[in-house]
């Protein structure tokens, strides 16, 4: 589970977010880009490439594309509390 204190400061609002890339659990975001690549209507990357939740995903088809980006982050800095 990715660590919901160390939530990136530009996550929109809700139950989806990406964590920063100075998580003291050592799961921080390492701008792999495999999530805003897999998913760009739902993450996007800041100034140093570590991705954030740009809009939450509604439908079930949206949130089972999120969570193949979930299950594909290589340090697990993705979580939904949803
Ligand atoms: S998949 Fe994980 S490590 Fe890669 S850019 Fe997205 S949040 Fe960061």
């Amino acid at each position: 589970m990715a660590n919901k204190d160390a939530k990136h400061k530009s996550n929109v609002a809700g139950s989806w977010y990406c964590t920063d890339p100075d998580d003291e659990n050592g799961e921080g975001c390492i701008a792999c880009n495999v999530c805003y690549s897999g998913a760009p209507d739902f993450f996007a990357e800041d100034e140093d490439g570590n991705a954030y939740i740009k809009k939450q995903p509604e439908s079930d088809e949206d949130k089972e594309l999120c969570q193949e980006q979930l299950d594909a982050c290589p340090v697990n800095s993705i979580g939904t509390d949803g």
